[in-house]
């Protein structure tokens, strides 16, 4: 055994509805030596991301589902603290899919492992704004809403991780942006601090018309990211010709049986012409992954591209940061924090 003791969370059983703290334990463990080709790394932030709901029930879709006494799996920023390896040192940082734990070995082979190079920007970007979500938002709505200069882009979650950058493209390009975001503090950010047109309180009682007036021209282009209600208001809105990229639907997350929950593709396939719509997966667009973070990386460098974070601290803090952000208690990108940079 190696000289490290490694702290992790387990899904120690399937979650029904929220999840409890008793859907997961802390286990405490020895990391075992490296073999050839192999590195450790020691987490230093990882993500909590919405995804990670659904890949908790035994229920196969475009991904496997998370194995009971297992890691809680995640994408993480770390540092390598050992190595056999010829390709990945000691010091270099790295974001990978280690999951909620302390320390992780990877190796050569390991899929979706990237090195990063800060230069000068926090690590916990290289999770958000120019992590997974800031590329999801990037390319999901430049790739598949490909909106044009003049046209009304509508995203929901509009504060949070994929939506803030979301919006904030849609201006870059010279669109109207419009937010939906749960209370007036979000909705106030999207607009003074993101500098989106206008956005709307969908917990404010009367959505539908809300939404109706701050988007006098109808909708060209709607960023689903939440689904149920929120979709219903927007979908008689839609412009002839609007497109739909279906990022997430998180209202339905928590839902007992997601499969047979409503998706917004029954919402949008039932209009009567529906919208070009599709569920998009940022890791279609794997190979431009280097690019994309340069530039999303440069934007908030120049302080051209906001953020905001959510931090918990500690591993012990994961299951109930987690669970407050699928019920909107996060502002911005929700992260837990486990060592200094
Ligand atoms: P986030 O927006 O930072 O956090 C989640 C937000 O969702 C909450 O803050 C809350 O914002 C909103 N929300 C929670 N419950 C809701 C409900 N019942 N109705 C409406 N809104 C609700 O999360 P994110 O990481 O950026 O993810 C946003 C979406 O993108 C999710 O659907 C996620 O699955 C999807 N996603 C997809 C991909 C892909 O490759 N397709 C990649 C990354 C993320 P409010 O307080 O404003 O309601």
């Amino acid at each position: 055994m190696s000289k490290f003791q490694n702290r992790s969370v387990v899904l120690a059983r399937r979650p029904v509805g929220e999840v409890r703290d008793e859907d997961f334990r802390i286990e405490t463990t020895a990391v075992r030596e490296l073999r050839p080709g192999e590195f450790l790394i020691k987490v230093l932030w990882f993500s909590l991301d919405p995804y990670m709901r659904p890949k908790m029930n035994d229920v196969e879709s475009y991904m496997p589902p998370m194995e009971l006494g297992k890691v809680v799996q995640g994408e993480s920023i770390g540092r390598i603290v050992a190595s056999r390896s010829e390709r990945f040192a000691v010091g270099e940082i790295v974001t990978s899919y280690t999951g909620w734990q302390q320390y992780a070995i990877s190796s050569d082979q390991a899929a979706l492992l990237h090195k990063v190079d800060p230069a000068g920007l926090p690590l916990s970007v290289f999770l958000g704004p120019a992590g997974m979500p800031g590329r999801t938002g990037y390319l999901g709505l430049t790739r598949v809403g490909d909106p044009k200069p003049g046209e009304t882009v509508v995203v929901s979650a509009a504060s949070g991780a994929v939506g803030s950058v979301v919006g904030q493209v849609a201006k870059r390009i010279g669109c109207r942006a419009v937010g939906i975001a749960g209370g007036a503090a979000k909705c106030r950010y999207a607009v003074d601090e993101l500098g989106l047109d206008a956005c709307v309180d969908y917990k404010a009682g009367k959505l539908a018309a809300d939404l109706a007036a701050a988007c006098p021209d109808g909708i060209d282009v709607y960023f689903e990211n939440v689904g149920g209600a929120v979709s219903r208001a927007v979908a008689p809105l839609l412009n002839p010709g609007a497109r739909v990229p279906i990022c997430g639907y998180i209202s339905r997350y928590n839902a007992k049986d997601i499969v047979s929950a409503e998706s917004p593709f029954e919402i949008f396939g039932a209009l009567p012409t529906p919208p070009e719509h599709r569920f998009f997966l940022v890791v279609e667009w794997e190979a431009e992954h280097a690019e994309t973070t340069r530039q999303l990386a440069d934007w908030i460098r120049s302080g051209e591209l906001k953020y905001r974070e959510s931090v918990a601290e500690g591993l012990d803090a994961a299951v109930p940061a987690f669970r407050g952000m699928l019920r909107g208690e996060n502002f911005g990108k929700q992260l837990v924090k486990l060592a200094d940079d």
